[in-house]
């Protein structure tokens, strides 16, 4: 249930309806803009009398929400989350452009990498450190070695960093020396990862699972949300379907329908999608078109010999390209980046 107020209503009379509210054993999440107040009611609003809550001062409308999400529900907050990393910003028309290799290799490739991908103009370094790899007995990742090349690589460029979280032991570390925690697709429904994810004030990318419907990814948003940390980034990086021809498909209508059910940013890793580098030009810039607020872009300067992710990972100089390309994308929809 939401309860929409004048915005000019007077503390007291916001404070009577969040009153009522929580003397039923229920929670609140208000939010506010220039021309609306809403006062969202967190729990079984069904314990809630309509009617009464339209008697008080200031009261405007009170409204049912059928969505089981809440805090990420455009509902909610209509205004769209503008996650601040860094100064560098991702949503509400800013375009966030996360690239880098798919695995963090070593100390001269990541910082050749990054600096390629800061002059290309992209605004944010990817990189795995911690790898959740299908086999047992491939490429594990460098681990925390790992996170100390990325931040080195930081320190060369000042591109902030995004690396993939697997485990919950390692939430300091990656709280103290990274950016952006992603969770990847595989890790998208390890609720208890996410439950402690939410008591951080990290930004979080949270990849959508392989097949997981929309409502289950923003759900699993949710769990971040509900713990306090709202700094959610989502990314649909293509789901499981019968189509054998490409790694995954691109679910491009996933973006706009995000969109108009939450107010968090949306961003689409075209490379995990297609599984193809040839296929990442063409589905960045349909992302962009579909009004994604960024892009997580694999690259690579070896593919060939690249640890992991190397048939889909696109070269510096086919980055360059992309992010022209890009430029012209973000100028017809009206978005920066910064
Ligand atoms: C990755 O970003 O390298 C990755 C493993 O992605 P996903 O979780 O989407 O498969
Ligand atoms: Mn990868």
């Amino acid at each position: 249930m939401i309860i929409i107020m004048d915005p000019k209503t007077e503390i007291q009379n916001i404070n009577k309806v969040q009153e009522c509210i929580e003397s039923n054993g229920l929670g609140v999440y208000s939010s506010r803009g220039e021309s609306y107040l809403i006062i969202g009611v967190i729990g079984d609003s069904g314990k809630l009398d309509s009617n009464k809550l339209l008697r008080f001062d200031g009261v405007q409308k009170v409204l049912k929400v059928e969505e089981p999400f809440k805090k990420a529900n455009r509902l909610f907050k209509p205004d769209d989350t503008i996650v601040d990393i860094e100064g560098k910003k991702i949503g509400g028309g800013n375009l966030g452009i996360i690239a880098g290799p798919c695995s963090v290799e070593s100390e001269e490739q990541i910082i050749k990498i990054a600096k390629d991908i800061k002059a290309a103009g992209g605004n944010f370094l990817r990189g795995g450190a911690f790898k959740p790899r299908t086999s047992p007995y491939s490429f594990q990742g460098l681990e925390l070695e790992g996170l100390e090349l990325l931040k080195k690589a930081k320190k060369e460029t000042g591109l902030p960093i995004v690396t993939e979280i697997m485990s919950t032991d390692y939430i300091d570390q990656f709280v103290d020396n990274v950016d952006v925690i992603q969770v990847g697709a595989r890790n998208m429904q390890n609720f208890d990862l996410l439950k402690q994810l939410g008591k951080t004030n990290k930004p979080i990318l949270l990849k959508r699972g392989l097949s997981a419907t929309i409502e289950e990814w923003i759900m699993s948003a949710e769990y971040i949300l509900a713990g306090g940390n709202e700094n959610v980034i989502l990314c649909e990086r293509g789901i499981r379907t019968f189509e054998t021809y490409t790694r995954n498909t691109l679910d491009l209508s996933a973006i706009p329908m995000v969109k108009r059910l939450s107010h968090l940013p949306v961003i689409v890793d075209p490379s995990h999608a297609g599984g193809y580098w040839y296929l990442v030009e063409p589905l960045a810039k349909a992302a962009i078109m579909a009004g994604a607020d960024g892009l997580m872009i694999e690259v690579h300067n070896d593919p060939k010999n690249a640890l992991s992710d190397g048939q889909q990972s696109i070269k510096p100089e086919n980055f360059r390209a992309l992010m022209d390309k890009i430029r012209v994308c973000a100028e017809i929809e009206g978005k920066i980046i910064k």
